[in-house]
């Protein structure tokens, strides 16, 4: 009799529609009825014939065609004999040597990374992303890429005000001693800008629009992350603010720059100090299997889920704010996506939020 195999690295995330189905080898995503979930499970204990006599004959030709898309995938193979040497599980666990992975420092003054740096470099930051709302110059650039030379930063991406200036030399000059920094957004851009070449180290974008820091946190289907290392930390943690340390403009140290919460200002204590701070961790374990709504969503792996800005529904027995991001319009239970801005229901907490 002939089996169906699933293959490990094949995560089925079920939602209350549908299912979303992770090849995190291939790192690739896709969205398939529910009932294609309880096939899959099915398939773990009976024979393919087995199946096809479980069901009447007017479902056979549906389940010929799931059996197809699971083969055509290559999310399993078929052997002649009940396989008991399995591959062994796929290990879903998390983990990092790194006190912190990622900073988000929404700065003022350039001059303030050079106080942050050693502290970055000591927690083990990898990935910093500057908010800097004034005009970048071609100095400025410089100063942040030597700042980061000889730490463990190894990628800088930059939000900043446009300015005339940014034109094909300037971005030919940067090119050649960028290393770190991999993306620069440049908003407020009122003109038509030059297109940027592909053959630059970084990529770089002009808006339109003012990116504030409550720009943030926007859930779409085009910021989904099927990245192994990003869903494996989703399914263990929370996928924002895990190992997260930010700074805001005024110097205080909190958890992402909008929250409302500070463990103290880099004038009094340091990044290391504020890490140490009661409650500083409290969100890193809220994975997305805590949050309403979220927990019931097929995307809730691949998401980002944001604490700054919430529905503010729901709170846990530790005080934690576990309600749905504002910024999501997706109805896990319609299956169906609207624009959560003119949703009249958030009207109250968007304006709260200033959105
Ligand atoms: S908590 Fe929200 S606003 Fe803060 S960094 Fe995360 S997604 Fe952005
Ligand atoms: S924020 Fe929640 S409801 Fe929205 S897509 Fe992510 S997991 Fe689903």
């Amino acid at each position: 009799m002939n089996y169906f195999n699933l293959f490990s690295n094949i995560l089925v995330t079920k939602g209350v529609q549908r299912i979303l189905i992770i090849d995190l080898q291939r790192e690739k995503a896709k969205l398939y009825p529910l009932e294609l979930s309880d096939i899959i499970e099915e398939l773990k204990k009976k024979s393919i014939k087995n199946l096809f006599e479980s069901y009447d004959r007017g479902s056979h030709e549906f389940l010929r065609e799931y059996l197809k898309i699971l083969l055509d995938n290559e999310y399993g193979f078929i052997t002649k004999d009940y396989w008991d040497n399995n591959f062994p599980p796929f290990s879903y666990k998390f983990s990092t040597p790194n006190e912190i992975t990622n900073a988000y420092l929404e700065i003022d003054d350039l001059h303030v990374l050079s106080q942050l740096n050693k502290s970055l470099s000591n927690l083990g930051a990898e990935h910093i992303v500057i908010h800097y709302d004034n005009f970048l110059s071609f100095e400025c650039i410089q100063f942040i890429e030597n700042t980061f030379k000889n730490t463990t930063i190894t990628s800088i991406e930059i939000f900043s005000k446009y300015h005339e200036i940014f034109n094909e030399d300037f971005f030919e000059v940067i090119d050649n001693f960028c290393s770190r920094i991999y993306s620069l957004a440049f908003y407020s851009c009122n003109k038509n800008p030059f297109k940027p070449k592909d053959k630059y180290k970084f990529t770089v974008a002009f808006v339109k629009e003012q990116i504030k820091l409550n720009s943030c946190g926007k859930v779409d289907l085009k910021y989904f992350n099927v990245n192994l290392p990003k869903v494996l930390e989703a399914i263990n943690h929370n996928s924002c603010l895990h190992k997260k340390i930010s700074i805001d403009k005024y110097g205080n140290i909190k958890n992402c720059p909008s929250m409302y919460q500070s463990f103290g200002n880099i004038k009094n204590i340091t990044l290391e100090e504020a890490l140490n701070v009661k409650d500083f961790k409290n969100h890193w374990n809220l994975t997305k299997d805590k949050i309403e709504i979220c927990k019931e969503c097929e995307f809730r792996y691949v998401c980002t889920d944001c604490r700054a800005y919430t529905e503010e529904t729901n709170t846990n027995n530790e005080g934690l704010d576990i309600s749905k991001p504002i910024k999501c319009g997706y109805n896990p239970y319609k299956a169906e996506w609207e624009e959560w801005s003119t949703n009249p229901l958030k009207e109250k907490i968007i304006s709260k939020y200033g959105l």
